[in-house]
C-alpha cells in the first residue's frame, strides 16, 4: 500500500462541523438532548423560538448548537472536563500508516492536535475524519447530486452519491422521502460557522481558548467533518426527535443495506465525540455497514481506533 501523506503546514486550515448547513427555517419544536455531551453544553433541553431564528440566520450547523442558556455558571469548568477526556492522543493509526500530526495547528493552543486523516487508504470508503484526524488543505471532492434525477439536490461525492439515490429510491417505493438536508460542505463555510462559534463564546466573557475548547465540543474542529468529505448526509431533519420517525425507522432497517450507517450513535458519544445524531448518515458501503450493524461497533470500534 502506497503511504503518500501531504506534509504541509496547515496554518490556514479551519473547519468543519458536526453537522448540517442547511439553511432552512427551523421549527420552533423542542429538542431532547439525550446525550452525555450535549448535557454538559446546556442545562436546558428547550430551543426557543427565538434562538431557532439565529440558528437559521447564522446557518449553524446543528440546532442544538445554540441551545446554550444563561444557565452557564459551571459551563466552562464542564467543558473543560469534558474536553480532558476527549483529546488524549490516538494509540493507533487508523491504519497502518505514520501517524503525522499537523505543525502549528491553528487552534493548538486550545489543546487540539489532529493528525492527517489518511486519504491514501485501500478502500476509500474507510476514510477516518473526525477530531482527530483531519483532511489535508486541498483535499477535493468529485461531486454529484445525492437524487440522481434533480441536479439542484444535495451534492455528495460522486461515489457515494448513487448510493443514496439507490436507497432514496427504495424509500419512496415504501412511501417514505429520504429529504436530503445537507451533504457537501466546504470547509471554508466551516471555518466560517466554526470561527463564529468561538467568537460568540469569547463575546459571552470566556477566554479563546475556553471559546475554542467549548465551539469544538459541539461543532467538530476544522476540516474534520464527514460532510467537508462528502460521505455523510443529513436527512430530513436536524433534531432528535427524527429518531420518532417512519423516515428513521426506516433508515434504521434498511440503510445498511445501501452501504449508511448512523454514524454518531446515542450509545457511542464517548467514543464518537459528537453528539447523538439520528439524522447523520455515513457512507462505508454495503459489507462494512452490514457488519457494523450487526455488531454494534461504531465506526471508530470498527476501524479498531478508540480514543481512551
Ligand atoms: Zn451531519
Amino acid at each position: 500500500m502506497k503511504k503518500i501523506f501531504i506534509p504541509i503546514v496547515v496554518a490556514g486550515l479551519t473547519v468543519a462541523v458536526v453537522c448540517s448547513a442547511c439553511a432552512r427555517k427551523f421549527d420552533t419544536e423542542d429538542i431532547k438532548i439525550t446525550s452525555a455531551v450535549a448535557q454538559t453544553v446546556t442545562e436546558s433541553e428547550n430551543l426557543t423560538e427565538e434562538t431557532a431564528t439565529v440558528v437559521s440566520e447564522t446557518e449553524s450547523e446543528v440546532p442544538t448548537d445554540e441551545v446554550t442558556t444563561e444557565k452557564e455558571t459551571s459551563f466552562a469548568d464542564k467543558i473543560a472536563s469534558v474536553f480532558e477526556k476527549t483529546t488524549q492522543a490516538l494509540t493507533d493509526a487508523p491504519t497502518t500508516a505514520p501517524v503525522i500530526y499537523i505543525e502549528d495547528y491553528e487552534y493548538a493552543y486550545a489543546g487540539f492536535q489532529p493528525a492527517y486523516a489518511n486519504i491514501d487508504i485501500d478502500d476509500w470508503k474507510m476514510l477516518l475524519v473526525n477530531r482527530d484526524y483531519i483532511l489535508p488543505d486541498g483535499y477535493e471532492v468529485e461531486l454529484a447530486p445525492s437524487i440522481t434525477d434533480d441536479p439542484d439536490s444535495m451534492k455528495l461525492d460522486y461515489r457515494v452519491a448513487p448510493h443514496y439515490n439507490e436507497m432514496y429510491l427504495a424509500a419512496l417505493e415504501d412511501g417514505i422521502e429520504l429529504t436530503p438536508v445537507s451533504g457537501y460542505r466546504s470547509v471554508e463555510r466551516q471555518e466560517r460557522n466554526f470561527k463564529n462559534k468561538i467568537q460568540k463564546y469569547i463575546d459571552e466573557g470566556y477566554s479563546k481558548t475556553e471559546a475554542t475548547q467549548m465551539a469544538a465540543t459541539i461543532i467538530l474542529p476544522p476540516g474534520t467533518s464527514e460532510h467537508n468529505a462528502g460521505l455523510a448526509m443529513d436527512i430530513c431533519s436536524l433534531y432528535q426527535s427524527f429518531e420518532n420517525t417512519d423516515e428513521f425507522a426506516w433508515l434504521s432497517e434498511n440503510a445498511a443495506d445501501y452501504g449508511f450507517i448512523l454514524r454518531y450513535p446515542e450509545d457511542k458519544q464517548d467514543i464518537t465525540k459528537i453528539i447523538y445524531e439520528p439524522w447523520h448518515w455515513r457512507y462505508v458501503g454495503i459489507e462494512a455497514a452490514k457488519e457494523m450493524k450487526a455488531s454494534g461497533q461504531c465506526f471508530e470500534e470498527y476501524l479498531g481506533v478508540v480514543n481512551n
